[in-house]
Formats: structure tokens, sequence, C-alpha cells
């Protein structure tokens, strides 16, 4: 593809959480899913792509084991630097940005999603080449219902424009590197995501972009066991591919 040459594109995969939601031991991102650690699957798809380099953020603790187990024990060859992270996700995203010497493009992830495709870096490419700014989500299947602090119904928006944001998220260096200073000196907002730091910062538009949901979030103990589901299907079609292209 012709826009992706000369164009400098990095990856900040996150894997600085606690997981407390997961009830384990080991934080989630290291948890084994059919034998490997959960975030080997993402960075396994940034290492096979066209994106230049990678950002891992971890536990300050978990640095070497992540270094050892994880980014040279399957050749992650793309792995710049491994930094400690922050209190909350904003501020390891914030330690990830300022890792970086150079580049166009970066790609914040959630190394908790482990079924990120290629397609969704690619068309995230294309999209904040025109757009400045974009975010992977899918259209929410449920009716989503916002309500005041009493749980009282409030509102119910319209579900042709409600989505729920996933990762990547895809903003030029630059922009989302001065969004997270500018945001950073402010105690009045709750950041839950990259993209809200972007609008808080520039009120500038965002293109959504369809992810798929498959590329879920492991936060609780039964979506090991989805994401279990979906790795074996994976599997199983990739082993079929060679077969269907004998038949032809
Ligand atoms: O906690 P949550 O599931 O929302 O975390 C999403 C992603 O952000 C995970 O991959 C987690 O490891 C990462 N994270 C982080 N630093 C934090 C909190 C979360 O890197 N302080």
């Amino acid at each position: 593809m012709d826009y992706i040459k000369g164009v400098k594109c990095t990856a900040i995969v996150l894997a600085a959480g606690v997981g407390k939601r997961m009830k384990s031991d080991v934080p989630k991102q290291f948890m084994l899913l059919e034998g490997k650690p959960l975030l080997y699957y993402s960075l396994q798809t940034f290492q096979e792509s066209f994106i230049q380099d990678i950002i891992v953020v971890t536990g300050k603790e978990e640095i070497e084991y992540c270094r050892h187990e994880i980014v040279e024990k399957y050749h992650f060859s793309k792995v710049r630097k491994i930094v400690a992270g922050g209190k909350e996700r904003y501020h390891s995203v914030y330690q990830g940005l300022n890792a970086i010497e150079e580049c166009d493009y970066v790609y914040i992830h959630d190394g908790a999603r482990p079924f990120v495709e290629q397609r969704m870096l690619t068309d995230g490419l294309e999209v904040v080449d025109t757009m400045g700014a974009c975010v992977i989500a899918v259209k929410a299947k449920d009716t989503i219902k916002l309500s005041d602090d009493k749980g009282i119904v409030k509102e119910t928006p319209d579900r042709d424009y409600v989505w729920q944001v996933q990762t990547p998220q895809i903003f030029r260096y630059d922009e989302i590197k001065k969004a997270h200073e500018l945001v950073m000196e402010r105690d009045d907002i709750h950041i839950t995501d990259d993209a809200f730091v972007y609008e808080c910062a520039f009120h500038k538009p965002i293109q959504l972009v369809m992810g798929s949901y498959e590329n879920i979030k492991i936060t609780t103990p039964e979506d090991m066991d989805i994401a279990q589901v979906f790795l074996r299907r994976k599997k199983r079609n990739e082993a079929l591919k060679p077969f269907d292209i004998k038949k032809k």
C-alpha cells in the first residue's frame, strides 16, 4: 500500500494494569491463554504488521519478566523499550508517549485485547492520515440508558449512534502527546480512554472505525473462557486455509 511508505508508526501496548476484577495472583496480561501469555497475542499482531516500533508499558516489577519471558522468548524484535506504567491507564499511556523518540502516528492498544486484527491497523492508518484521529469501535448491540446518580433513567440515546469503543486508538503523535500534557494538569475530568484526552484538549473530530465483536478486553474470569473459544476457532480457520486453496 502506497500510503504506508515513508510514514513512521509506533504502537504503545499497555500492560501495567493490576486487573483487580480478574481476581488472579498473576496480572491478567500475563495469564496463559492456550499456553501463551495474553500479552503475546497483540504483540504478535503488531510484530507482523507494517508498524515499525513497539513500546511495551508494564508494571515496574514486571519489566524483567516481560523482557525475558515474552519479548526475548517470542523474538519480538520491534519492541524498542519496555517502560514502567503509572497509577491510572492514562498515566501509563503518557509514559509510553514519553518513551517514543519520533514518529508520525501512534497506535495505543490495551495488551488485554488479544484479538486486534491486521485489518484494523491498516484501516486505522488510512483514516488517521486523513482525519488526524480515529478509534476502533463497534455499534452497541444493547440499548444503552444514561442514568442519574441514583440509577434513575435520564436518557435513551438512539442506538444507531451508540458505539462501544475498543483499541487501538490512533493519533498523530505530536497531537496526542500535547493533549496529554494539557489534560494531565486538570483534576476535574475522569479519563477512561485516549480519545477522551484528545476530545478534552482539542475539540477536533475523531473518526470511529469498525472494529470487531471479538476484539474483547479480558477483564473478568469468564472473558478468558470466551477468549479460548475465539482463539480455537481462529486456529481451526487458519488450519483450513491451505486446504481451501488446494480445492480451488
Ligand atoms: O484496567 P483496564 O482493563 O481498563 O485496562 C486496560 C488496559 O490498560 C490493560 O491492558 C491494562 O494492563 C492497561 N493499564 C495500564 N496501566 C494502568 C491501568 C491499566 O497499562 N494503570
